[in-house]
């Protein structure tokens, strides 16, 4: 699952490459809208909400897309080879006089009027990185359910939108609880600071190509994708297991030793790893 910092970087190549010029190109490879052709309209802009994107055009057509585990927005010059996958692949194609757009592998794409845009992202918490950032809403949406795992709590885009995997599994750590702790046992001190420190972690990687938690030189990340390596802090190695419904399992990633709280047993089965090594995203 993409994190709110990728998405609010698609939004901004969209965003650059096409907004205030004119569609001269429009292809939507989904048997939905395949007859619908947005050739000579303007775009207006792409903005990120949570995960989502909203690209608008002139009026009032917002396409809503969402990149889901594998999609992707690329941005290509006229003459340039499309690389971000093969042709059955593509979703969608935007296309202006100097810039085009393909949409690769969009599990959400659909057309809908501007003015029902609440209708698709009503449904989120705060925006980590959007205008609309409530840090006390964030916290009172966490805790209205206090016996949830604080791994879950913090994925579900509905109690404050951005945190994927990653991320999820770098502010348990950054706050010393496991993802299984559930989330009104966190002591009140670090529940305090949670809103601030996942806006600070995904604030200060909205730039960056390389996400970075730790603010250590030669190491990126403190426990997301290195088990069994060992702890930066105390060398104990890092653990991973499942964490999830059942139907949505993510690896998750937690040092026993500066992590308090429960956690699944050693040896607790993980049918995650082979399907997920190659791509720690
Ligand atoms: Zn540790």
């Amino acid at each position: 699952m993409p994190e709110g910092d990728t998405v609010w970087q698609a939004a901004r190549r969209l965003h650059e490459a096409l907004a205030g010029k004119a569609l001269t190109r429009s292809d939507f490879r989904v048997p939905k809208y395949a007859t619908v052709d947005l050739t000579g309209r303007r775009v207006l802009s792409t903005v990120p909400r949570g995960k989502h994107l909203l690209t608008r055009f002139e009026g009032g057509l917002t396409l809503h897309t969402h990149l889901r585990m594998e999609g992707a927005w690329k941005v290509y010059g006229t003459d340039e080879r499309w690389r971000g996958g093969p042709g059955h692949q593509i979703r969608a194609v935007l296309g202006t006089a100097d810039r085009t757009a393909v949409g690769y592998r969009l599990q959400v794409l659909e057309l809908l009027r501007s003015t029902e845009e609440e209708r698709v992202v009503g449904h989120l918490g705060p925006d980590l990185l959007g205008p609309d950032w409530d840090p006390e809403r964030a916290l009172a949406n966490l805790f209205t359910d206090p016996a949830r795992p604080l791994g879950e709590a913090l994925l579900d885009q509905r109690n404050l939108a951005g945190i994927g995997n990653v991320y999820k599994s770098e502010l348990c750590f950054l706050l010393g609880a496991t993802p299984w702790l559930p989330v009104g046992a966190l002591p009140a001190d670090r529940a305090e600071k949670l809103p601030g420190l996942a806006h600070r972690l995904l604030e200060s990687n909205r730039d960056r190509p390389v996400r970075q938690t730790t603010g250590l030189h030669r190491h990126d990340l403190f426990v997301y994708g290195r088990a069994p390596r060992p702890c930066l802090r105390c060398r104990t190695p890092v653990r991973v297991a499942d964490q999830g419904d059942g139907s949505q399992d993510r690896p998750t990633y937690w040092c026993p030793t500066c992590q308090t709280g429960p956690a699944p047993a050693p040896g607790a089965p993980q049918r995650w790893r082979e399907r997920y090594r190659r791509t720690p995203t």
